[in-house]
This record gives structure tokens, C-alpha cells and sequence, in this order.
């Protein structure tokens, strides 16, 4: 309350509190009085606390997101993702590596590139169907046949298949075609597709706006959440700093923040983070020390004639030396490494 506060402006809101069901503690100092409030957060927002008289300033304690927070799910949660039988966990016991294409610009590449992942130890298949270009004149990917052509690769190579799906009204065909639906950087704060993802029975693997806030972040997987679907996986990509010798500068430290308050898995984008191949083994290197869930990186299988983010795909030797850090490191932090068996929740990772 502001210094000039009445005894009758503190009474005032405390009946108000209370009206709504709110509890109301009142410590009177010197100067001012603080009032604390508990009880349901959303009835308090009716109240336009901050325009009562004699109500210098409101603070929210308690986190605003519920279903996503860990004060809702104490413990850390495992999110399954394939068909059933040959379901892959992401989640705080073990590593999870995954791989595949920018973009999916024909079978052939696509196939390629999965080969490629699987053999580095992936054990999920990323590509891009329906890609979100900056630009209009851009590749803006194949679309449908490119469902079509991740739908065949994930059942030649075995590997769950994630892809990014930028329209509310594509929801369903892309869900009918893969594992896992991905809601991309540029469209965290879509939240009409927050909600149709929600509604699709898919886990969602929901990337960090590159503009937004850790909070915005978990609020925007709380749209997801509120529809029915708890299987979200967090991806730190990267946000916009000053810095222009990455194309986004990755925030390390999201992983343990998200993990403090968050049930959800997170994983990390070595790849859209940096912009360039260079800096994805050592950043990620650093996602498993750090105690990241998992890693997505591109390959492919020609980065020079990629049609989308050619500079950050690995192949060759640095894929090799990737390979080589996603089997030896997460051993060291307590995790299992990709592709090893497991048992989580009951359930069996298949080999
Ligand atoms: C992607 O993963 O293909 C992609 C476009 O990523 P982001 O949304 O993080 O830029
Ligand atoms: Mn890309």
C-alpha cells in the first residue's frame, strides 16, 4: 500500500480478497503496509487490484503458469514419442540425440540425411516439411509431399519423426504423417496453433520464441498444456542479442532455469543457434554438460546445395566428432546415451 494509505483503504481490500475467497495477511510497518494475498491467482485478476485506492503496487510471487510448472508436477517428466513398441524417451534420465534435414528437398536427401543420423546415434528424425522463412522468396518447402517423404523415411530407418507445422488448418495432416509436431521459433506466440497442436494427440516440441522471455516461453507451452496435452518438449534455439558473430546467441543457462521450474524436458538446437557448423559440436558439448534432455542438429547430406541452412549442417568428420561426444558425455553427467536400453516410467526404450 502507498504511505498515505488509510487503515479503511487496507480494510477495503482486504474485504475484496476475501469476496473472491482470498486469504488476506496484513503486516503493518512504519511506513507502509504490505498486504499478502493467497488463493486462486485468476480471481484476483478480476479485482484490478492495482486500481483500488491506497494500492501502491502488485507483485506476483507464484509462478503463472500451473499445468507447465513444477508446483503442479513435482518431479521431472519423460515424454515418449514413436508408436507404440518403438517409443523414444526425452526426458531427465536419459539423452536423446536428434538429427536430420533443415528442410526435406527430396527422397533421396532425406533418406540420406536420416542414414547419416541414425549411424551418428540419433534416434529421432528432424526435417522440415512446411518451412517458416524470413523471406517470402525463400524455400518455402515441399509441403505435403515432403509429409510423404518423412513418413517413408522414418518407417525405412525406424526412427520417430518431428517436423514443424506452421498453420493451424495443416494440424492434422501433419499429425497423420509423424510423431512429434514441432511449433518453430517464429510462431511460439501463435497461440491459436498452440491450441490446435494441443488438441492433436502429438507430442509438441515447442522452440523458444527467439524474442521471448523463459516466462512467455512456459506460457505459451500452457496453451498447449490446457488442452489435455502434457507431452511438450521445451527447445532452446538461440534468441536475438547484440552479438552478430552467431546468428542467435544460446542461452546455456535457460536449460537449468526451465528445469528448476518446469517439469517439462528441454532440449537444445546447436544448430539454429549458431547459424554455423563450426560451433555445434563445442555448444553441444556444453547442452550435455548443462544437463540438457536432448540435442537436434542438422545434417546433410550435401550442405552446399542445401536449400535451407547449408552453413550449420554437419557431415563428414564433424558429424563424427558429434557422434563421439552424444556417446561419451552423458554417461558423465548421469544420463544414458542415445540408443542405449532403458527403463522408464515402466517403460521400455526399445534398442
Ligand atoms: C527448424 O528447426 O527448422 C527451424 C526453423 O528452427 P527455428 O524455429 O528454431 O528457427
Ligand atoms: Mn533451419
Amino acid at each position: 500500500m502507498s504511505p498515505d494509505a488509510t487503515d479503511e483503504d487496507v480494510a477495503h481490500v482486504v474485504e475484496k480478497v476475501e469476496a473472491v475467497g482470498g486469504e488476506a495477511f496484513v503486516s503493518k510497518g512504519v511506513v507502509r503496509t504490505i498486504i499478502g494475498l493467497v488463493g486462486d491467482i485468476e480471481s484476483f485478476h478480476h479485482l484490478n487490484l492495482r486500481t483500488l485506492r491506497g494500492v501502491a503496487d502488485v507483485h506476483r510471487i507464484s509462478d503463472p503458469y500451473k499445468l507447465v510448472s513444477r508446483q503442479h508436477h513435482a518431479t521431472r517428466s519423460t515424454v515418449w514419442v514413436g508408436r507404440p513398441g518403438a517409443q523414444v524417451p526425452i526426458g531427465p534420465d536419459t539423452f536423446t540425440f536428434l538429427a536430420g534435414p533443415c528442410a526435406v528437398e527430396t527422397a533421396e536427401q532425406t533418406l540420406a540425411a536420416a542414414q547419416m543420423a541414425r549411424s551418428a546415434g540419433a534416434t529421432i528424425l528432424r526435417g522440415g516439411a512446411f518451412k517458416p522463412r524470413t523471406s517470402p522468396y525463400a524455400f518455402q518447402g515441399l509441403g505435403l509431399a515432403g509429409l510423404e517423404i518423412l513418413a517413408e523415411v522414418g518407417a525405412a530407418t525406424g526412427l520417430p519423426v518431428v517436423t514443424e507445422v506452421v498453420d493451424a488448418r495443416d494440424v492434422q495432416v501433419v499429425a497423420e504423417h509423424v510423431d512429434m509436431l514441432q511449433v518453430g521459433t517464429r510462431n511460439m506466440a501463435n497461440f491459436g496453433l498452440l491450441q490446435a497442436v494441443g488438441d492433436a494427440g502429438k507430442p509438441v516440441l515447442l522452440k523458444r520464441g527467439m524474442t521471448a522471455t523463459i516466462e512467455e516461453w512456459l506460457m505459451a507451452a500452457e496453451y498447449v498444456a490446457q488442452r489435455g496435452n502434457l507431452d511438450i518438449v521445451l527447445c532452446e534455439r538461440g534468441i536475438r542479442t547484440f552479438e552478430p558473430a552467431t546468428r542467435n546467441t544460446l542461452d546455456i543457462s535457460a536449460v537449468p532455469v526451465v528445469q528448476a521450474t518446469s517439469h517439462l524436458p528441454i532440449i537444445v538446437d546447436p544448430s539454429h543457434a549458431a547459424g554455423r557448423k563450426d560451433l555445434v559440436v563445442p555448444l553441444s558439448r556444453a547442452a550435455i554438460a548443462v544437463g540438457a534432455d536432448g540435442i537436434i542438429v542438422d545434417v546433410h547430406p550435401a550442405p552446399e546445395t542445401a536449400l535451407c541452412d547449408g552453413p550449420q549442417a554437419l557431415l563428414g568428420s564433424d558429424l563424427r566428432e558429434l557422434a563421439g561426444a552424444v556417446r561419451k558425455l552423458p554417461p558423465a553427467v548421469g544420463r544414458v546415451g542415445a540408443g542405449e536400453r532403458i527403463r522408464v516410467e515402466g517403460r521400455e526404450q526399445r534398442p
